[in-house]
């Protein structure tokens, strides 16, 4: 198949245009922060799965949604700020009206590229605050508007993106550090008690990426850029579609009695 021939039927060669194949093939899948880095890498490749594909973003889900399709994939785009309780409520309740169904959530979005690292007593609240909503209670509010829809299902899928950095304890960034630990910690915990309702919940913890958002930043980011490689065992750098693989496996059929899980997606930095 090709891409003008809607969704993929099988395996097709690198290069063809969509490559993917069944795996996901009927699947409703929503996408936070979907619309360009990490997130965008995820959408993309759960649609060449056969997906059909929510990009959540609070900004960019049209534009994003649309080159989706235009590449042969299902794809619709939606607003959404998933700091939001009303919203993310919104969110599941249109996915539901319009593809009938939610089987997998990929708590992507989150606040990175844009922080101000600094000491931890130079922290401002606010900021410390703002990343809290989003990448903890964001993760969370999503969570909560998918599960009865997946119940109904029959069961489904939630992929929390977290990072290493919760792991490391890098230094710096204690209000970024400590979201994502919550979020290894809100993995585990949902997935004890949604494993009644068949919905696996595991995270992914990808290292030092170079995201659309990492490019757009400053000379921090820059910097950390350079380091990165040299710290890994795979001396080079990470990319987004470095990271969507272990996404896949833990949305799709081949993870069925994986939960709880938080697997490092970091070329081998073994916690440099
Ligand atoms: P990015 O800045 O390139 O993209 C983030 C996306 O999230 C944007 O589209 C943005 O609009 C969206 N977003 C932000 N706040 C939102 C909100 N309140 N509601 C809805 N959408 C929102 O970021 P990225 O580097 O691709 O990171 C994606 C995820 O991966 C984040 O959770 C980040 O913490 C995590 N992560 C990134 C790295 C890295 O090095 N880039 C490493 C580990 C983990």
């Amino acid at each position: 198949p090709t891409s003008r021939d809607g969704p993929p039927t099988g395996v097709v060669p690198v290069g063809s245009g969509l490559v993917g194949s069944t795996e996901l093939t009927g699947r409703v899948a929503i996408v936070t922060g979907g619309a360009i880095g990490i997130g965008r890498a995820i959408a993309e490749d759960l649609g060449r799965a056969g997906a059909r594909v929510v990009v959540a973003d609070r900004a960019g889900a049209g534009g994003a949604a649309d080159e989706l399709r235009a590449a042969g994939m299902s794809a619709i785009g939606i607003e959404v700020d998933v700091s939001s309780e009303a919203a993310t409520r919104e969110l599941a309740g249109e996915v539901v009206r319009e593809f009938g169904g939610i089987d997998i959530l990929v708590n992507n979005a989150g606040i990175f590229t844009t922080l101000r690292p600094g000491p931890l007593e130079e922290i401002d609240v606010a900021e410390w605050q703002r990343v809290m909503d989003v990448n903890v209670l964001g993760s969370y509010l999503c969570i909560r508007a998918v599960v009865g829809p997946m119940r109904d299902r029959g069961g489904g899928r939630i992929v929390n993106i977290a990072s290493t950095t919760a792991f490391k304890g890098v230094a710096n960034l204690l209000h970024y550090v400590a979201s994502k630990g919550a979020v290894i910690a809100m993995t585990r915990a949902s997935a004890r008690e949604l494993g009644e309702d068949n919905i696996l919940v595991n995270a992914v913890a990808p290292g030092f990426t170079v995201s659309d958002g990492i490019l757009d930043g400053g000379a921090e980011l820059a910097g950390l850029r350079r380091a990165a490689p040299g710290k890994r065992v795979l001396a080079r750098e990470q990319r987004p579609q470095d990271v969507v693989g272990a996404v896949r496996f833990l949305a799709g059929p081949m993870s069925s009695f994986i939960t709880g899980q938080t697997v490092v997606v970091d070329g081998g930095a073994f916690f440099h």
